[in-house]
């Protein structure tokens, strides 16, 4: 028997000890730094001339690494690697299955903060941000390998007399994992291992941004016995590779998280059949957010500036949870909002390697034009009030940034920015926020400040996100307490972190025997 799940706490690191555990981890990956990846392809090291280089944002002149870049003819490879090692990793008992993943969680907390430190060097983030990542995802691990240990020998259902009935859960095939840069580690190898462990043989496409990361994970899964095939590492373009392996006959599901406009791309491409196919795609997809918080005119308010601020700014708003919008009810407007202020002011922007640093920069030179244009966009659109500046000297830093007084239709309140920026908007009452909460395509995220518990019911019921908390900020669902994910163009209301997820890269068989 496993020992019951609990989440991996995260690290206090005013004590010394820890504070000294994540420096020796930052000079384990400076001993590193630099260095060449391989593609990993049934098991075999495939080095290309072409290379996909990673980068400090909050230095651009490091290197982080250089990972070998798959073509379509690699990506064919690594298909017929997966193809084979269906085969026998199908059969694999589930129990093997999720020893592997134990095994992983087992080394990710022994290099905790080694792999945090690379996730501070690579993605830019914060200590405490990089290691909110690392739990994570070791969460993903040590939940998912518990839960095919509990639907390994399917579920009840009712038989006649003389009669057997069965229902069990069996994998699909194989899969092409396509994971996102910020949550370079957590997202990356929750997708991954989920699919791995229901039986599924995988090709894993990092985000170009944060490939080493990825790769010292795969050397984590190789290192707990995954045997070969079952994990075929393809970094490469999304245009060349994501592409070819989302159409390719093969393939029986694809897992994607990252921008809308990219989902709805291949939940497109996936519907096509292709000569040879011969089932539907199954898409799997995490999108966007442009998530609200909402303050209630009897509210804490101290809880609800401190909560918008933290939603916002937590590694400076590159969250599909983050709050990105404030609707507050016009008798307690201006309070909130100049609390927000004078906290963000306080928030300090700089080198994420240095203990205390709030903020780092933002993923790249793209996202800091992409930010950079919202913030033009907001001071037509309303009052800047905090922020608004950025310097992409040495990295991509963007000072936290507030916009007041915004039409709930305005850009800022409509349009996800995955940068440091929040919009406010006044509303004439309760009702009057929740309906402004509501008015997006999105909904994944949301959060309601409130002493009202008819209020709370209220929004239980009519505020239509995936997650939605009540006295907290937006962001930070934890495996197996708060399942992730959202409605509408946020995704296909899968839920990671959750009891069903693995079953979404599963198919049932029913069966029925005569006595
Ligand atoms: N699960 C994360 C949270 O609750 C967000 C994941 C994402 O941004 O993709 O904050």
């Amino acid at each position: 028997m496993v020992q019951p799940y609990k989440h991996e706490p995260f690290t206090d690191f005013k004590i010394e000890e820890n504070k000294k555990a994540y420096l020796q981890g930052l000079e384990t990956v400076k001993g590193y730094l630099g260095q060449d990846y391989d593609l990993l392809i049934g098991g075999e090291r495939v080095t290309t001339e072409d290379k996909i280089v990673s980068y400090n944002p909050a230095n651009k002149e490091e290197v982080i690494g250089r990972v070998s870049k798959a073509n379509k003819e690699l990506a064919e490879k690594a298909m017929q690697a997966a193809v084979e090692a269906f085969k026998t990793w199908k059969k694999t008992k589930p129990e093997t299955r999720a020893d592997v993943l134990f095994k992983a969680a087992a080394i990710l907390r022994r290099r905790k903060h080694e792999f945090s430190a690379l996730l501070t060097k690579e993605a830019g983030k914060p200590w405490n941000e990089a290691d909110a990542d690392t739990a994570e995802a070791i969460d993903f691990l040590e939940y998912y390998a518990r839960r095919i240990l509990d639907i390994k020998d399917g579920v009840p259902v009712q038989s006649r007399p003389n009669e057997y009935n069965r229902y069990d859960y069996i994998p699909l095939g194989v899969g092409v994992i396509i994971s996102p840069w910020n949550f370079p580690l957590a997202i990356m190898a929750g997708t991954a291992v989920a699919a791995l462990v229901a039986g599924n043989t995988v090709l894993l496409k990092p985000a170009s941004t944060t490939p080493i990361v990825a790769a010292k994970f795969v050397e984590v899964l190789e290192e707990s016995g995954l045997p070969k095939g079952v994990l075929n590492f393809v970094p490469g373009s999304g245009a060349e590779v994501g592409d070819y392996l989302v159409d390719h006959k093969d393939t029986r599901f694809i897992s994607f998280t990252g921008s809308r406009d990219v989902g709805l791309r291949i939940y497109k491409r996936a519907a096509e059949l292709n000569e040879g196919q011969v089932w539907l795609k199954r898409v799997i997809a995490e999108m966007g957010g442009k998530d609200t918080l909402v303050v209630d005119s009897d509210a804490d308010l101290e809880l609800a500036a401190q909560s918008i601020v933290a939603s916002a700014f937590g590694f400076s708003g590159q969250k599909c949870s983050a709050g990105s919008r404030a609707v507050i009810v016009e008798d307690v407007y201006d309070q909130v909002l100049n609390r927000a202020v004078e906290l963000t002011n306080q928030l300090t922007l700089g080198n994420p390697e240095e203990q205390g640093t709030y903020m780092g920069p933002v993923i790249d030179q793209s996202a800091y034009n992409k930010i950079m244009e919202y913030i033009e966009i907001g001071k037509q659109e309303g009052k800047l009030m905090a922020g608004g500046e950025g310097d992409n000297s040495k990295g991509f830093f963007i000072k936290p940034t507030i916009f007041a007084d915004l039409d709930p239709k305005s850009r800022i309140m409509q349009e996800e920015i995955f940068g440091p920026v929040i919009g406010f908007s006044k509303a004439k009452d309760f009702d009057h926020a929740l309906e402004i909460a509501n008015n997006t395509e999105y909904g994944l995220t949301g959060a309601v400040i409130t002493r009202n518990r008819e209020h709370i019911q209220k929004a239980r019921e009519d505020f239509h996100v995936g997650n939605l908390y009540f006295n907290r900020g937006c962001t930070g669902a934890i495996v197996g307490y708060q399942p992730f994910g959202g409605f509408n163009m946020s995704g296909t209301d899968s839920k990671a972190g959750g009891p069903d997820y693995i079953l979404l890269h599963m198919q049932a068989k029913t069966t029925s025997e005569m006595y």
